[in-house]
């Protein structure tokens, strides 16, 4: 379904060059939650930018369902950390999560369905009217994904939207996630700086290396496909999961495409379970 191919960004300023991505390669299938982690700085938000069509790569291609992305694609939706900045302070929560909708007219009636629904399934089925200043960080961040749900898309694209939230909405937010991913199908990348959350919300965890940017490793996390805040996050697996995925970004604060050569196996692999 989403195929990235060798991409490669390097920015070009007047005085600097900036090479963020060296050269990245990966899958992501119909329907699967992938999370994506690496060091602050690696280029985990240019990678989203680039897959979301925002962003014109310097080499290589991203590919969704065969056809090359060259612009924002139907059928992709975005949410972003800054959730302050994606929300119009001057439109109540239903017309900030309307709004994408208007390009697809759909009818008034179908559009007023996809919005309530959307607000029910974030929790925010009574703030139809609040304006996003008066709403916590958390609901602020609801509002975004209901934007997202209600658009109905076949991708979703989050670049570590949680980072600004407290720990107890962060995990209800998580859990709110995956029961959104399971009873809409669709396909979910999250980037996350949080080791604990790439262990907890993913089938697999892509783990990239510093700048100039690869694919460390591409990490199954196998622990059962129901989860939940307690007994997940205290199972033994769950810890041996964890320590290695931390231990891999140690690593991958040394690693990078620089490194590449020197770096024995699990550099760039392809899906593997490590021998723990
Ligand atoms: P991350 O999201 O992993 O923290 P970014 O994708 O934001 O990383 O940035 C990757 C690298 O590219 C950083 O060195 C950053 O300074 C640089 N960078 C990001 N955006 C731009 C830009 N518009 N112009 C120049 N350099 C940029
Ligand atoms: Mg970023």
């Amino acid at each position: 379904m989403l195929d990235v191919r060798n991409l490669q960004k390097t920015y070009t300023g007047r005085n600097r060059t900036v090479e963020a991505l060296r050269s990245l390669s990966f899958h992501i299938d119909a329907n699967e939650l992938v999370c994506l982690v690496g060091p602050s700085g690696c280029g985990k938000t240019t990678l989203l930018k680039c897959m979301a069509g925002l962003l014109a790569p310097t080499g290589g291609e991203v590919m969704l369902d065969g056809r090359p992305v060259s612009g924002p694609p139907p059928g992709m939706a975005v949410v972003f950390q800054e959730y302050g900045r994606s929300l119009f302070a001057w439109m109540n929560v239903r017309d900030n999560v309307a709004l994408p909708l208007r390009r697809k007219k759909l009818g008034k009636a179908r559009e007023k369905e996809l919005v309530d629904h959307a607000l029910e399934v974030v929790g925010l089925a009574d703030a139809h009217h609040a304006y996003p200043w008066q709403l916590s960080g958390g609901m602020q961040q609801r509002v975004a994904i209901a934007r997202a749900v209600a658009y109905e898309p076949k991708v979703l694209l989050m670049d570590e939207p949680f980072a600004a939230v407290d720990a107890q909405t962060r995990a209800d937010l998580e859990d709110l996630i995956r029961r959104l991913w399971r009873e809409l199908g669709v396909t979910v990348l999250f980037v996350t700086h949080d080791i604990d959350e790439a262990v907890y919300l993913g089938q697999r965890t892509i783990i990239l290396s510093k700048s100039p940017t690869v694919v460390q490793e591409d990490l199954t996390i196998d622990l059962p496909d129901e989860r939940d805040q307690l007994h997940t996050r205290s199972s033994a697996r769950f810890g041996e999961l964890r320590a290695h995925v931390y231990e891999q970004i140690q690593r991958a604060k040394h690693h990078s495409g620089d490194t590449e050569a020197s770096v024995p196996s699990a550099a760039g692999a392809a899906t593997a379970t490590p021998h723990l």
